[in-house]
């Protein structure tokens, strides 16, 4: 007899329950749900510390910054981070450091000015043809260079029927053809506010494509199941995903079969980086990173320079090695995999190239 596929989606699913099963007491006990990963996540430097064996002096300034932006990370993703570096380029993008609490000039609350820019509650019109919703409140991770780490989102987010006025500018500024869903983290919501979100969004003629920017696909490659990549397909809106990776690091098997969903149901995949000092400022980091993306179907789109934000400023990467960086990389890289070193400068009406 053939094997058919039905066979095989039989014996796959007939192994899931099996391994369903295996009690939860058992260390290798993996969560199978991207809800329960999610509601599981790692928010105790401590634990931080004692999962990854670093040393326990890093703890009480750890826990000062854990104060000031509280430390998020995914299971899914601490399996990428090397145990006892804590040097690790993934570790330093989540271990809340002492040098957060430094107040360097020029470092602020709200870099980018947003607040001027917001015609409805959870929304920020600042560019031609383009608006960019607050789908949710919440990340998956808690990234220490976050531009938003001292955003008000509780404020500033939206529940279902608050979202009507950001809807109705929408639909009468026909000026807008792409609806960018930005949070915190969009895919971090439920189905059911997503579906109900595209639903209203499809609804307006004068949009073309929806684009979502997020970490989920890096940091919960689990979230991006069939449901989602079927939603997605079905829509008339042309779709472009804008991940956020900084480092090569951060790609793996789980991460690579996320994307490739996304590629099954014609999303467009794009990355965008931040430039970020001992995490991804050399170039060989850098034209490795461009390069992996590519293995996985995804082109390099921008790479930022760092927003002052404070609580960032070791982040932040001098000048000039920004323009050595950018010549090195051109020299190394073809132009499709050359990302743009871009930097967004409040009151402009794009982004500005860095060098
Ligand atoms: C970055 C950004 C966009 C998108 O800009 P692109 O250059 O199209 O990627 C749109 N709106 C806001 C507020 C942004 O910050
Ligand atoms: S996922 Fe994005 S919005 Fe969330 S903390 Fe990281 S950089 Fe900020």
């Amino acid at each position: 007899m053939q094997t058919t596929r039905e066979d095989i989606a039989y014996r796959k699913s007939h192994h899931m329950k099996k391994t369903l099963m295996i009690p939860r007491t058992n260390p290798s006990w993996q969560p199978q749900s991207w809800q329960e990963e999610l509601s599981q996540l790692i928010t105790d430097p401590r634990h931080l510390l004692e999962l990854l064996e670093l040393d326990m002096s890093l703890l009480p300034l750890a826990q000062k910054a854990h104060k000031l932006f509280p430390l998020r990370c995914t299971h899914s993703y601490l399996q990428r981070i090397e145990k006892r570096n804590p040097k690790d380029p993934l570790l330093l993008q989540i271990l809340p450091l002492g040098k957060e609490l430094e107040q360097p000039e020029g470092f602020v609350k709200d870099p980018l000015e947003e607040h001027a820019f917001t015609p409805a509650k959870g929304l920020i019109h600042k560019y031609h043809g383009r608006v960019l919703l607050m789908a949710s409140a919440q990340c998956a991770i808690n990234c220490r260079y976050c531009f938003r780490r001292h955003y008000d989102y509780i404020d500033n987010t939206p529940s279902r029927l608050q979202w009507q006025p950001a809807l109705d500018y929408i639909t009468k500024t026909e000026s807008i053809k792409e609806v960018i869903l930005s949070g915190g983290d969009p895919l971090a919501s439920a189905d059911k506010v997503l579906f109900w979100l595209l639903e209203q969004l499809e609804q307006i003629p004068h949009l073309h494509r929806l684009r979502i920017h997020t970490r989920i696909p890096l940091v919960l490659p689990k979230r991006i199941n069939t449901a989602l990549t079927d939603r997605l397909k079905q829509s008339r809106l042309q779709q472009v995903l804008v991940m956020h990776c900084n480092h090569a690091q951060e790609l793996n098997g789980e991460v690579g079969q996320a994307l490739n969903q996304l590629k099954q149901a014609d999303v467009t995949l794009l990355n965008q980086s931040v430039l970020l000092k001992d995490v991804n400022d050399n170039t060989q980091t850098l034209v490795e990173l461009s390069e992996s993306l590519f293995r996985y179907g995804v082109l390099p789109y921008y790479l930022h320079v760092l927003d002052p934000v404070s609580g960032a400023a070791h982040f932040d990467v001098k000048e000039e090695d920004i323009n050595a960086l950018h010549r090195e990389m051109l020299a190394l890289l073809p132009g499709f995999l050359m990302p743009k070193f871009v930097r967004e400068v409040p009151h402009e009406k794009s982004k500005i190239a860095a060098v």
